[in-house]
């Protein structure tokens, strides 16, 4: 007998080199769970409801991440108000009568603002978001949710019709532009800069970009080319560790039903970064 009642896991591919089964464990840990266990599996958005439905009861939630973020929204049979207006899910969590979709990517971009703007409210802010992808979408929600008044984006292709509602839902201003445009005058003109594109996409832009605070949703390597000009030019900056670590905490309140011990999963991920 294991002794484990009680089993998480994380979805997703690639998924060998996740963090999160790091995190809940340090939490689990922590918190003297020791009939908690979580792991990982391999998961495309194809497999996601075979995956989740073939695992057994003893698996009380999964945190997802891509491919099968949109799928694991397709597949729940309830969903939260901001999973349902972001148009993905990183969160299931075993209920009664199924499965309930959350975003707590959420909540990691909101602690990572928090923690980039020394607790000071984004709200009246002008906001540069460069990306238009997966990720943006959860910043883009979780920015306006602020109450950020102006939304600006950045990405190589124009995604601004689904984008757009994202930000004028709460009431923010929306523009959005390529990187052809004068980058140094955009950037100037924000007051804090999201980065949610992958590694190297940036290169060479980052000298025109880095004009104000920035949250860069990459962290390794740290820092990043983006966060080190931004150094340079004076502004404060904070990395995808701090998302990855707040959307963890989320998860693990929804899975267990109580309040992540931070401090203990903070440290685990700071050790294995360092
Ligand atoms: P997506 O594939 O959904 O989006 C990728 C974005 O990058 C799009 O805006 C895309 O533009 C742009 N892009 C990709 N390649 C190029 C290129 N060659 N030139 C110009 N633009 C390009 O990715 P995600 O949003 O899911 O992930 C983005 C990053 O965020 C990843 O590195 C991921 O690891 C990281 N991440 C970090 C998290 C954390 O907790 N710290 C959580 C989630 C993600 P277009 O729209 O035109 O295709």
């Amino acid at each position: 007998m294991s002794g484990i009642s009680h089993r998480a896991a994380v979805l997703g591919s690639p998924i060998e080199h996740s963090r999160s089964p790091l995190l809940h464990n340090a939490g689990y840990r922590e918190l003297g769970l020791d009939d908690w266990e979580y792991g990982r599996f391999e998961c495309t958005a194809e497999q996601l409801p075979e995956r989740v439905s073939g695992l057994g009861d003893s698996y009380v939630g999964f945190s997802v991440t891509m491919p099968a973020k949109f799928a694991a929204l397709e597949f729940a049979d309830e969903v939260s108000d901001r999973a349902h207006q972001i148009g993905s899910a990183n969160t299931l969590v075993r209920t009664s009568s199924g499965w309930r979709a959350d975003n707590t990517d959420c909540d990691g971009i909101a602690g990572a603002l928090r923690e980039l703007l020394a607790a000071k409210s984004p709200a009246g802010m002008h906001a540069l978001v460069l990306g238009g992808g997966g990720t943006a979408r959860p910043a883009l929600w979780t920015l306006a949710n602020e109450g950020v008044a102006k939304l600006t984006v950045l990405n190589r292709s124009d995604k601004r019709a689904e984008l757009a509602p994202l930000a004028t839902a709460h009431g923010a201003e929306f523009e959005m532009g390529d990187f052809s445009g004068d980058l140094e005058k955009i950037a100037l003109s924000a007051d804090l800069i999201v980065s949610t594109l992958p590694a190297g996409v940036l290169a060479g832009m980052e000298r025109q970009l880095a004009h104000a605070p920035v949250f860069d949703v990459l962290y390794e390597p740290w820092p990043t080319p983006l966060t080190v000009q931004a150094a340079a030019n004076g502004h404060r900056s904070v990395g995808g560790h701090v998302m990855l670590a707040h959307q963890a905490y989320g998860q693990f309140e929804q899975f267990t039903g109580i309040a992540a011990p931070r401090e203990a999963m903070w440290q685990a991920l700071e050790k294995s970064l360092s």
